[in-house]
């Protein structure tokens, strides 16, 4: 993204958050406070040097704890000024024109960084810095949270400082590099300073790049765009049919191997489901092949724009097309199918301009079984029977088991009774099909602790805040962490200012993530969604 950009991504959160000072009519004095604090350093990074020296001044007026509140009609000075250094580099209008244009840049909008590097202010800082352009970061403070997060993450890039507590960073990056290999993640080591022989160990290691701390802002940026677009241009490129916008086999190996794995790990079930088009020879015989071509292209086209976010489609080769249908059982895969089917039957497609052709495929499914490496075998069974038995047509190998979708626990550990509600009910409006979800509210941490609440088969996302009473957030953090496993529970801390220390400690403690207070609850569910998103991946 160019430097013009960010600065667009401020004004439109600066201006987000007018509207909701407008809305509300008063707000805190130390809301202003932490507006300005931020705004100062955001803008300080981004090149607007004008801007943050403005915001410096003006947190003098400002107190830090005050609670008392001011009429947003009397901050309209202040807001006018604000508006006025955008305008003054004609930011705002033109580059809300450019961020549109930049939304086709093949940057992954779900790319997540992971910062792996002890110094807790400085993550925190970086973590701010993406954040303010809609690049959501998480933090680790030693190597093996670094691990941890990566796994059970999945992050698009990965920031390692090469000194760490628990382990040397170099090496950690070389592990990280190693096995992201296949998705060309990028990995950059850090350091203060840097000398060329850091630079060196750096590529040894098969880190992407190196980078002297501190980082310069106004370039690490546009590098980590950059960085980002580059490894979805590679995965674009090394894993799509170029025909037909589908996966291409190679691809389609390694999904079905990721899913095998995850199968046998959390035993979620999948679906494959092998599409053969009926008699294509057919077409083209009577059109020639590059209408066959054209009919592959749109065969595929409407697989692709009917098919879930989550499904994969491949072209398996030829006229034949595999989905990995995940968290499916063979029932729903086989309604599914059924769907797309209906579908075809009422697209007529053209090839050579005019003449219209009709198609139909035969279907064969397998659901997978533990440890089975049978599934393509049997779906191509299944298959065979269904071309056996007259085409355009499904066969299920083994039909469905019992109907069990996983289970995600949204725990909201709060004291302020309005703080839960208002969460559990953006919450309640979260539905999707991938999961159940389930929220539960405790007013303090000793509540939830006496409780009965794990249960090892389900996974967890715990908001829980920092200061309460009888039982504070990190010591229920610390006891979670030492009592249950990792990888079904996600941990993130409700941190009531923008206190460094604690967020220190909390990361310190095991958080997987942080949200500041005040927030707006539809950003926290936001931000859930994305972690959670990946904890299934
Ligand atoms: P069935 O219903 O038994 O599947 O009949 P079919 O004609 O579809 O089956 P068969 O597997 O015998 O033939 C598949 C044909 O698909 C043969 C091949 O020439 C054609 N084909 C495979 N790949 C392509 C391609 O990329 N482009 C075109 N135009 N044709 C292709
Ligand atoms: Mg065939
Ligand atoms: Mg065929």
């Amino acid at each position: 993204m160019a430097q013009t950009d960010y600065k667009a991504l401020l004004a439109n959160r600066m201006e987000r958050d007018f509207s909701k000072w407008t809305a509300q009519g008063t707000l805190q004095e130390s809301e202003v406070y932490r507006f300005l604090h931020t705004m100062k350093g955001t803008a300080g990074t981004i090149g607007m040097a004008e801007l943050s020296d403005f915001c410096a001044v003006q947190l003098d007026s400002f107190s830090e704890h005050s609670t008392t509140p001011l009429s947003t009609a009397s901050l309209k000075e202040l807001i006018a000024s604000f508006r006025y250094y955008f305008a003054a580099e004609e930011a705002v209008k033109e580059e809300t024109a450019e961020l549109e244009t930049s939304a086709n840049d093949p940057i992954n909008e779900e790319a997540l960084v992971l910062v792996i590097d002890p110094d807790a202010e400085y993550a925190a800082k970086i973590k701010e810095t993406l954040e303010a352009r809609s690049i959501p970061a998480v933090i680790a403070l030693d190597g093996q949270k670094g691990m941890e997060l990566f796994y059970t993450l999945h992050p698009q890039m990965v920031l390692v400082e090469a000194k760490l507590p628990d382990t040397d960073g170099f090496h950690l990056a070389e592990r990280i590099a190693e096995a992201g290999r296949d998705r060309h993640l990028p990995v950059a080591i850090m350091r203060e300073g840097g000398q060329i022989d850091d630079h060196i160990r750096a590529m040894e290691a098969g880190a992407t790049d190196f980078l002297a701390k501190p980082l310069n802002m106004a370039f690490f940026l546009p590098y980590l765009a950059n960085r980002l677009r580059s490894q979805e241009f590679v995965l674009q490129a090394v894993r799509v049919d170029k025909m037909t916008g589908a996966g291409n086999r190679q691809s389609f190996d390694h999904a079905l191997s990721q899913m095998a794995n995850l199968a046998e790990r959390t035993g979620k079930p999948f679906t494959l489901a092998l599409l053969d088009l009926d008699h294509f020879k057919k077409i083209n015989d009577s059109y020639g092949h590059p209408a066959g071509d054209e009919v592959l292209r749109s065969f595929s086209q409407l697989i692709l724009n009917r098919k879930r976010e989550s499904d994969q489609f491949f072209r398996y080769g030829g006229e034949e097309f595999a989905l990995i249908l995940p968290d499916t059982r063979a029932a729903e895969a086989d309604a599914f199918i059924d769907r797309l089917r209906q579908a075809l039957a009422e697209t007529e497609f053209t090839v050579n301009g005019h003449v219209p052709v009709r198609l139909t495929f035969s279907a064969g499914l397998s659901e997978y079984q533990l440890a089975q490496e049978t599934i393509v075998s049997k779906a191509d069974q299944a298959l065979y029977l269904a071309k056996r038995n007259g085409r355009n047509q499904t066969r299920v190998y083994e039909a469905a088991g019992h109907d069990v979708k996983r289970k995600l626990n949204i725990v909201i550990v709060d004291d302020d009774s309005l703080v839960r509600k208002l969460v559990a009910k953006q919450f309640s409006n979260w539905k999707t099909e991938d999961f159940d979800i389930h929220i539960e509210e405790y007013p303090d941490g000793l509540a939830l602790v006496d409780s009965d609440w794990y249960r090892p088969d389900e996974h967890y996302m715990i908001l829980l805040d920092g200061v309460m009473p009888k039982m504070d957030g990190l010591e229920v953090l610390s006891h979670v962490r030492s009592q249950y496993p990792h990888d079904n529970i996600l941990v993130s801390m409700l941190t009531s200012r923008n206190n460094e220390s604690d967020i220190v400690l909390a990361l310190k403690s095991g958080a997987d993530d942080y949200i500041v207070k005040p927030f707006y609850a539809q950003e926290v569910v936001a931000r859930v969604q994305r972690l959670t998103k990946r904890m299934f991946k």
